[in-house]
């Protein structure tokens, strides 16, 4: 321009470690059809918005006061919805499970100590480890996306890292984990354990939960999340379970008053209609199994889903489907390995129009 005093953020004298980043960036798109950040398709019964607009309104009276700092009420019914013998003390609550991450990675990372990962995984862990000045340890997924316990134990054995991330189900693969890893991992680990379970509640049928190890490993955390199977992404609420002596840690990083009383009113409400909820995930696990099928039927290439969203392929031009996609008004995600595109479950008639789209664009020689 001709003034001159437009900078950039290299004129700034922010941490060199953060130069040359590039912030998370799904693209938030205006379409009529989005599959592409794995959110519940279903918005809150006219039942559940009442309630959550009345529990709003019961917390807009006491607003000049702080919230509640350790989400009690929140927490006691985080723990009794998990039950595996959990209460309050071991359950803690912020906002999205991406805060817990980073409450984790303040508490037992930053600079000079490492965290390791199996990719491809959640971009934003290796993101909120840097974030934090945390070392970052990438290790590859083996052959159908999962983690050969044997390399896993000898890349922990090899490079001790301080906390070690094991998604399951993993994003973008949607493959879950057999115990018998997480223990292996466990057992080798030095320092912390991180079961990431954002999507634990779309599990197929006899897929366990890490909740069960946690009363013989106390350095094990596993994450949840209410934005998935609680259709609550816009409210921001995640949630761990594990020793109480990991939720003491946090509290020394933690922001005090985290938690705003509306958030932490809305999560305790929504949890109150979890059997409504979880209702329409059992829908959406359908929907997901015969999407597989289908694509399967095809002759793609599908990755084993446990979550509520799908990782097809393998594709010539993944770009080019993802962008044809888009011309037939639906978005999805290009993220995983080259090749391979990711695509979020949605309602009955959002797959039929994933499905003409897809065919569309392929039957054209994409
Ligand atoms: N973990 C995984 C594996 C995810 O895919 C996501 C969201 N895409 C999150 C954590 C974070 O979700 P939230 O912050 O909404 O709880």
């Amino acid at each position: 321009t001709e003034t001159g005093t437009e900078i950039s953020i290299d004129d700034l004298p922010i941490r060199d470690d953060l130069r040359g980043r590039s912030p998370y960036g799904a693209p938030q798109l205006d379409v009529p059809v989005a599959l592409n950040t794995n959110e519940n398709p279903y918005p809150p019964s006219e039942r559940l918005a009442g309630a959550l607009a009345g529990a709003v309104a019961a917390t807009a009276a006491g607003l000049n006061r702080y919230p509640d700092r350790d989400a009690v009420r929140l927490r006691a019914g985080l723990a009794a919805y998990l039950g595996h013998g959990l209460d309050t003390r071991g359950v803690w609550a912020a906002n999205g499970s991406n805060e817990v991450l980073l409450q984790i990675l303040q508490a037992f990372g930053g600079p000079g100590r490492t965290a390791m990962g199996f990719e491809p995984s959640y971009s934003m862990h290796p993101i909120i480890t840097g974030v934090t000045g945390t070392g970052w340890s990438p290790q590859q997924r083996g052959p159908g996306f999962g983690i050969d316990p044997d390399a896993a134990v000898a890349a922990i054995t090899r490079e001790q890292p301080d906390i070690v991330f094991l998604t399951s189900p993993n994003n973008p693969t949607g493959t879950a984990l057999p115990l018998e890893v997480i223990e292996r991992v466990a057992a080798a680990a030095p320092g912390m354990v991180v079961v990431d379970e954002a999507y634990a509640e779309f599990r197929r049928e006899g897929t366990p939960s890490a909740l069960s190890l946690l009363p013989d490993h106390p350095r094990l955390i596993v994450t949840r999340t209410m934005s998935k199977a609680f259709a609550l992404a816009g409210a921001r609420v995640g949630y761990l379970a594990a020793h109480p002596a990991v939720v003491d840690a946090l509290q020394l990083v933690r922001l005090p008053y985290h938690l705003s009383a509306v958030t932490q009113a809305v999560a305790a409400t929504a949890l109150d209609f979890a059997d409504e909820l979880l209702g329409a995930v059992k829908q959406l696990r359908e929907e997901r199994d015969s999407l597989v099928a289908w694509l399967r039927d095809r002759g793609h290439a599908v990755a084993d889903s446990d979550a509520n969203f799908v990782l097809f392929g393998e594709f010539a031009d993944r770009s080019a489907v993802w962008r044809g996609l888009l011309d037939h008004g639906v978005l999805i995600r290009e993220v995983g390995p080259p090749g391979w595109l990711r695509v979020t479950v949605g309602t009955p008639d959002e797959m039929a129009a994933f499905r003409t789209a897809l065919t569309g664009v392929t039957a054209g020689g994409g």
